[in-house]
């Protein structure tokens, strides 16, 4: 099919939650990506920080033939080799003692509300309240929107899931200010992705897990998009020398293949008992033996070391544009997740490098996003960031 017959198809039968888009990509390969109408790209995007390998990993393909051909699904109603082999992964390069394994980011995220509300019932002291962060996102279940600090994702879904309560991000008065004694979790982006990119100040998380070390209240990182390399790091807490109680992930986890993970310590583990949740395609053969492949990948010596330094590379270009151009306000992020503030709203502008053949997106109406694969190279993001010049120096 060509573009515009794809087009008229999700015209006619999608449910528009998604709008008008301008590309219907059918191939993938590394850090390109073809259209229907055979157009190649450079993605500076890796659908929203999922294929942090590149498109089509040989690794990550071959696992998921191999399992494919094997055994696609069975619940967890048995023993599941890849997931438990995941699990294992994940904690050996991790402070989670335990996992439990679901399809995707919000999942993950009411797996983490649903564990601390429970952990203190169990213990007899009940807390229900989770405290989240302004311009927060995490996700779009109804706990999850409500957790999610924009109010733009509650409109017409009230009333919403009771028991969250939001602070400034970044602010740890703030936070200090809202904990009493109903507050049982702190949730919390170590980076914000969707709400702009938002970088903490250095000592500010440690602050966060001295305050919830000291009133008793849990820790949870939503680490969707932080996680699994984006920021340099395998996770995005080990920038600040703090380990929360519960990590959620989910964005790059299977390079594409749809799983998401809560863990956590042994202690918060106990909040689960048998038949307290559950999730029929969680952790399931064909997804675990993906995410397994791909963690393999990503702890492989040296790998995240490397994106590290492309991104390093990319920030330099990036601030030295910062410096050429007023319509810059900031260029924030770390490792391969960057945001660039703008003056002005940056939808033309990624129209412009869409039309110079290069992928990328916005966090809001003002920055402009990009998240590529972790195997960029520096002269691509160098050919990103000429290409960025010459489409600001146009406006
Ligand atoms: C994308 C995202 C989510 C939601 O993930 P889904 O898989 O879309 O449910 C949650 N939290 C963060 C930080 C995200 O970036």
């Amino acid at each position: 099919m060509e573009t515009r017959d794809i087009k008229k198809l999700n015209d006619q039968f999608i449910i528009n939650t998604y709008g008008e888009r301008k590309l219907a990509l059918v191939r993938g390969e590394g850090t390109n990506l073809w259209d229907a109408d055979g157009n190649e790209y450079l993605d500076m995007f890796a659908g929203i920080a999922v294929t942090n390998l590149g498109h089509c990993h040989p690794a990550v393909t071959e696992a998921v033939c191999e399992q494919a051909r094997k055994l696609v699904h069975v619940s967890n109603l048995y023993y599941i080799e890849p997931q438990v082999q995941l699990a294992e992964l994940l904690s050996k390069h991790s402070f989670a003692a335990r996992w439990f394994f679901c399809n995707g980011g919000a999942e993950a995220n009411e797996a983490a509300i649903k564990i601390a509300r429970r952990y203190w019932a169990q213990k007899g002291t009940p807390k229900p309240v989770i405290i989240a962060a302004e311009q927060s996102f995490h996700g779009r279940t109804m706990a999850t929107i409500a957790a999610t600090g924009q109010p733009k994702y509650h409109q017409g879904f009230e009333p919403l899931f009771p028991g969250v309560q939001h602070v400034p991000f970044n602010d740890i008065d703030a936070l200090g200010n809202a904990v009493d004694a109903d507050v049982g979790a702190v949730l919390l982006e170590p980076i914000q992705g969707e709400g702009g990119v938002n970088v903490p100040d250095e000592d500010y998380l440690g602050k966060v897990r001295g305050l919830c070390d000291e009133k008793q209240v849990l820790l949870m990182f939503d680490e969707v998009q932080t996680g699994l390399g984006r920021t340099g790091k395998l996770f995005a807490y080990e920038h600040y020398g703090v380990t929360p109680d519960v990590m959620t992930l989910a964005k790059g986890l299977g390079n594409g293949v749809p799983i998401g993970a809560m863990g956590c310590t042994e202690e918060v583990a106990s909040g689960f008992d048998v038949g307290s949740h559950a999730c029929t395609f969680g952790g399931n053969p064909l997804s675990a033996a993906a995410a397994l492949a791909t963690m393999n990948v990503l702890v492989t010596p040296g790998f995240i070391e490397d994106a590290a330094r492309v991104g390093a590379h990319f920030f330099a270009g990036l601030n030295q544009l910062a410096g050429k151009y007023d319509g810059i306000c900031a260029v924030r992020g770390k490792g391969l997740m960057v945001g660039i503030e703008m003056k002005e709203p940056v939808a033309p502008l990624v129209q412009k490098l869409l039309e110079a053949g290069i992928i990328c997106g916005s966090a809001g109406p003002k920055v402009l996003r990009f998240l590529p694969a972790l195997i960029i190279t520096s002269a691509e993001v160098d050919e990103v960031v000429s290409k960025l010049d010459a489409a600001l120096g146009e406006r």
